[in-house]
């Protein structure tokens, strides 16, 4: 079975109103322009089966606007509703509003399965955010995984970004050693810091997906990663639309059969609960 661990999908309200929604959302002002694919659930079924990927993660991106958080969580349960058991639908949230405990309660009841991708930048100040740290204890207490865009401290710009590097992510898990944490595109880099035994230590929950890798990395980097950390721990993930799925999947050719079985199933199964 291979599991895609991180797709991002839009209604078509959206996709053909993206001036209206650039307007609304300062994140999704940034993410979208008119080069930018966008896609439905229906492409994304199609990409799917072309490539016999048997389940995707579909996602948001942490939106800065409650109405258009929710807007696309529930088309994202919806579409897991549509496409049963192929579709793993996540909750997309803005730490800073008020409104995000009572959208990820809702999203929970009707069976979402993690929170993100949120595009945070984690500092001190965020422990005194309330939305944030409860955010972070309902996921606690509901045992689900909270998925968190990593930016890698060197090389080319991106739209989106950001500046959420490794060490940001490692004093996050530090205080708050609890809960699960999936850092996309490798965190960044920090997979690479657990071959000292302390950090490997304090990151014993976090798993890290590798969304976009033809874009960042050379494909060594699975299994460099896999050495660094562990063979239970990495995720492979495309970010489609983004990039395309085939040659993400092209890169992972090298690996061995236990390792392609972890980080396509065993792994996606237990960081995601499915
Ligand atoms: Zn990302």
């Amino acid at each position: 079975m291979i599991i895609d661990s991180l797709t991002h999908i839009l209604p078509t309200e959206v996709s053909s109103n993206l001036e209206k929604y650039k307007k609304i959302d300062l994140l999704f002002n940034e993410l979208f322009d008119e080069n930018t694919n966008v896609i439905t659930e229906d492409d994304l079924i199609i990409n799917m089966k072309k490539y016999n990927i048997n389940k995707s993660v579909i996602a948001g991106f942490g939106w800065k606007d409650p109405g258009l958080a929710q807007l696309i969580n529930d088309y994202l349960i919806e579409a897991s509703k549509k496409y049963q058991g192929s579709l793993i639908p996540l909750c997309s949230l803005d730490i800073n509003s008020k409104f995000s405990e009572e959208e990820l309660l809702k999203c929970i009841s009707k069976g979402i399965k993690g929170i993100g991708e949120l595009h945070i930048e984690y500092n001190s100040l965020l422990e005194k955010n309330f939305i944030f740290k409860n955010i972070l204890n309902i996921a606690l207490e509901n045992n689900l995984p909270v998925l968190i865009h990593g930016s890698e401290p060197l090389g080319h710009r991106y739209n989106g970004k950001g500046t959420n590097d490794p060490k940001k992510l490692y004093e996050l898990v530090q205080n708050h050693p609890d809960n699960k944490f999936i850092f996309s595109h490798f965190g960044g880099g920090l997979v690479f810091y657990e071959h000292m035994p302390e950090v490997k230590k304090v990151l014993k929950n976090v798993f890290y997906d590798s969304s976009a890798q033809p874009f960042l990395y050379h494909k060594n980097i699975y299994r460099n990663a896999i050495n660094s950390s562990s063979i239970n721990k990495i995720l492979f993930a495309t970010d489609f639309p983004l990039i395309d799925m085939k040659r993400c999947l092209s890169e992972t050719d090298y690996l061995n059969i236990e390792e392609k079985s972890h980080i396509f199933s065993h792994n996606p199964i237990s960081a995601y609960n499915l």
